[in-house]
């Protein structure tokens, strides 16, 4: 076999990386340059626990990534503002909802300050209690923009503008 550097016929030739460059050379020349880790070596070095986390991690974000796009059930935003606002116009305190579903007070009093979020138990509950919906279906992103319509551009009103004068 032969040495990419210096040409010598040798039995064995070993992988050497010399300014980025990667050769086949002699054993004497192999000084110059860095010997070459491959690939698999280094994935197999990797500790099994971070690659079953790695893979446990992406496991967990694919299926909410399908589920946004398909219009998944969402808890409103301002959930806190529509429970406090469904219940004052039924006269009712806090602890009048609480006795309703059967939560505590001090859960409504969290639930309008934002402080918890409800699980879907207690949405179902309130909604059913309060007559009001607390979830939205989200719909994807690019459907969103097409309802939005085509925007005004700098550039429309620039035209406009030039138009009218
Ligand atoms: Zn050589």
């Amino acid at each position: 076999m032969i040495c990419e550097l210096c040409g010598a016929d040798v039995p064995r030739l070993k992988t050497v990386a010399i300014d980025a460059t990667v050769l086949s050379v002699c054993g004497d020349c192999s000084r110059f340059g860095e010997e070459m880790a491959s690939a698999p070596l280094r994935t197999s070095t990797m500790p099994p626990v971070i690659a079953q986390r790695l893979e446990a991690r992406q496991r967990r974000m694919t299926p909410k990534d399908v589920y946004m796009q398909s219009g998944e059930l969402e808890l409103m935003e301002d959930f806190p503002q529509l429970i406090r606002q469904a219940r004052e116009s039924r006269g009712w305190k806090q602890a009048d909802l609480g006795a309703k579903i059967n939560e505590r007070a001090s859960v409504i009093a969290k639930l309008e300050s934002g402080a918890i979020t409800p699980g879907d138990d207690l949405v179902r509950k309130l909604e059913r209690q309060l007559g009001i919906k607390l979830k939205e279906r989200v719909q994807p992103i690019a459907v969103k923009k097409q309802a939005a319509g085509p925007g005004i551009t700098l550039g429309d009103l620039l035209k406009d503008k030039e138009g009218a004068t």
